[in-house]
């Protein structure tokens, strides 16, 4: 069976061979693909030419909805030549549901909360489902809508509104549509966290060794999957918490202690460990920290403890429940605290660090540091395909998650490599050490920005390594001296006015955007022909050397060796590569990318060449072009 739909070009024969061979052998295939290599249209042709008529599903996880519908189109490409069927999911939210879409406090549920709200809405009044939305779907075509969904693959806006005007629940009809469907393209979090797997299976109609799974952008899943497991509380949801339990006269726990008891020990224990222990962001907390605080303060023993937040756990559940019950948000602060404290307490020490945060809102975290166990989807299912366009070291990412069947293997771009110019100036760098004790390290860096940006007059990305050093060069004036149009990516930034931002950018020619490397614009915006055609990335993105990242280092230096290399010099490059690889989308775009920072000499993935002349080199290329 032969599903491509295009012309190959470059290695696309192998990319889907190669992939298509790792399905019908039921191993994990790891593979970093470069731009223009397809490896969406290949992952997917090759999973379904292994899969189709075997019973097996393919389920196409993606960070974000643009490439959820690249899915689609892809889907659609194929389907002119041989039929085939994929639909979209997306995560529950309030503004997919008419009953809910209205209430500003539903906006920030999440899908486990409104899934809750949502069966409360269900509920039947006098034979009457409570959701019109809901009883409309037992009189629905759904064999028409099927249809339509075949036909169409619409997008999942599209659907959604298709649904409405047939007057039935677009989250309610997704799901009945799965079952038919070869491929679904679904958010990560439908097959890495556990509650919602189970679900998405029961939809799916699958069991997960039935599934073959391909993990888009997989260089983002060794942090995604240790977030899956950490588990944070900090001092403004302890204030809620507190509040909560005085609207429910403050029930008592054990013993003659009350929740407001525990909150204050919990704050006082928190108050101390940010005291005692963060070092500007963080700190590592001494062994069993909290619970010999808690049952010093508490005058309680750990198994009294227990019973306390298990305790806490079930006032939760009756508090949602009586919210779910006057159709509020189903969500108690109580229940939470409840649940963090059993987590911690249940944390094992070998994989996690128990941490404080500082700031104005600080809190306990329970960092995971291993991102395997949260990968064990990726070993139960049939076959999962793991690419990215900045994967490399492959067998290292293999490793991480814990992939002992992985084949390994990287598909250049196949886009003239002379299209792309990578320069680097080795007398300056963003090491703390040379920006505090060189004060003309910072000037020449600022010299190399506003020369570089000057030299031509292209659409142009400044990438920094942080928001304090974007604003650092903010309050040198940098924005005058560059002269010209600039917009900002900002810190926690609304996405519509990311958006708005990106749009004006790509619509004013020769303008400027200041952004974070590893941020939002680096890493999911496209940039095509002459949107981008200069990048200028001020120093290397090093994370910040955190009490959290120097544990991370450490277990990784304890499990696989090379700490520093895998858990701060590997996801630096891969940031940089990200950043780099906006300039150039097709074969016929031209770009040129400047680091200002020398240390990338030594990096393994980037090739540079050194110069004095940046400014001088950037303006020669782009006469040649
Ligand atoms: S069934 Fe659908 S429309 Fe009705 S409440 Fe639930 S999510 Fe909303």
């Amino acid at each position: 069976m032969d599903l491509f739909p295009y012309v190959h070009i470059g290695d696309q024969g192998p990319l889907v061979a190669f992939i298509s061979d790792s399905v019908t052998k039921g191993c994990s295939a790891v593979l970093e693909s470069g731009t223009g290599t397809g490896k969406t249209v290949c992952s997917i042709v090759g999973a379904l030419e292994a899969s189709l008529g075997s019973g097996r599903k393919t389920v196409f996880l993606t960070r974000t909805k643009s490439q959820q519908r690249q899915v689609l189109r892809e889907l659609r490409a194929i389907s002119s030549k041989e039929r085939v069927f994929g639909m979209a999911v997306q995560g529950r939210s309030a503004s997919n549901c008419p009953m809910m879409a209205e209430d500003p406090e539903l906006a920030i549920g999440t899908s486990e909360e409104l899934s809750r709200l949502c069966s409360e809405y269900k509920k039947e009044k006098d034979g009457v489902c409570g959701c019109s939305h809901y009883g409309n779907m037992a009189s629905a075509d759904l064999g028409a809508l099927l249809e339509y969904c075949r036909d169409f693959m619409p997008d999942p806006e599209a659907f959604s509104s298709h649904c409405m005007d047939l007057g039935i629940c677009p989250y309610e009809a997704a799901k009945l549509m799965l079952p038919q469907a070869d491929l679904v393209t679904a958010p990560y979090s439908f097959v890495l966290m556990p509650r919602i797997l189970r679900h998405f299976l029961d939809w799916l109609g699958a069991p997960l060794g039935e599934i073959v799974i391909i993990a888009d952008e997989a260089h983002n899943l060794p942090e995604y999957l240790r977030e899956v497991m950490t588990h944070e509380y900090t001092m403004g949801a302890l204030d809620l918490c507190e509040r909560e339990a005085g609207e429910w006269d403050d029930p008592e726990l054990r013993d003659g202690l009350s929740v407001s008891d525990l909150t204050s020990a919990m704050g006082e224990c928190m108050a101390e460990a940010a005291r005692e222990y963060v070092i500007e962001d963080d700190g590592i907390l001494p062994p069993n920290f909290l619970e010999d605080e808690m049952m010093y303060r508490l005058g309680a023993s750990s198994l009294a403890l227990g019973s306390m937040y298990r305790k806490l756990t079930e006032l939760g559940a009756m508090v949602s429940d009586h919210k779910r019950s006057l159709r509020k948000l189903p969500r108690s602060y109580m229940g939470s605290l409840g649940r963090f404290l059993l987590e911690w307490t249940s944390a094992e020490d070998d994989i996690y660090v128990k941490l404080v945060t500082g700031g104005k809102n600080p809190g306990f975290l329970s960092y995971c540091l291993d991102p395997a166990p949260a990968a064990e989807p990726f070993r139960s299912c049939h076959s999962s395909i793991h690419m990215s366009g900045t994967l490399e070291p492959l067998s290292e990412y293999a490793e991480e998650l814990g992939l002992d069947d992985a084949v390994c293997r990287r598909f250049e771009s196949p886009y003239p490599k002379e299209n792309l110019l990578v320069l680097r100036t080795d007398d300056v760098s963003t090491r703390f050490s040379d920006m505090h004790a060189d004060p003309d390290n910072v000037r020449r860096i600022q010299e190399y920005l506003v020369g570089v940006v000057g030299s031509v007059h292209r659409s142009t990305a400044v990438f920094f390594p942080s928001y304090g050093m974007m604003d650092r060069f903010l309050e040198d004036g940098i924005p005058e001296r560059l002269g010209r149009d600039i917009v900002f990516e900002r810190r926690g930034m609304p996405h519509s006015d990311l958006m708005d931002c990106v749009e004006r950018f790509r619509s004013s020619p020769g303008s400027v955007i200041f952004a974070v490397a590893g941020g939002r614009v680096s890493e999911g915006l496209d940039f095509p022909g002459k949107d981008l055609e200069l990048a200028v990335l001020v120093g290397m993105p090093y994370p910040r050397p955190t009490a959290r990242q120097e544990a991370l280092v450490r277990y990784y230096d304890y499990r696989f060796g090379r700490g520093w290399d895998r858990a701060v010099a590997t996801p630096t490059e891969r940031r940089m590569r990200q950043a780099i690889g906006r300039l150039i989308r097709s074969g016929t775009d031209r770009g040129a990318a400047v680091i200002l920072d020398g240390r990338v000499a030594s990096a393994k993935g980037i090739a540079s060449v050194p110069t004095s002349d940046p400014s001088g080199e950037v303006e020669r290329f782009f006469s040649r072009g």
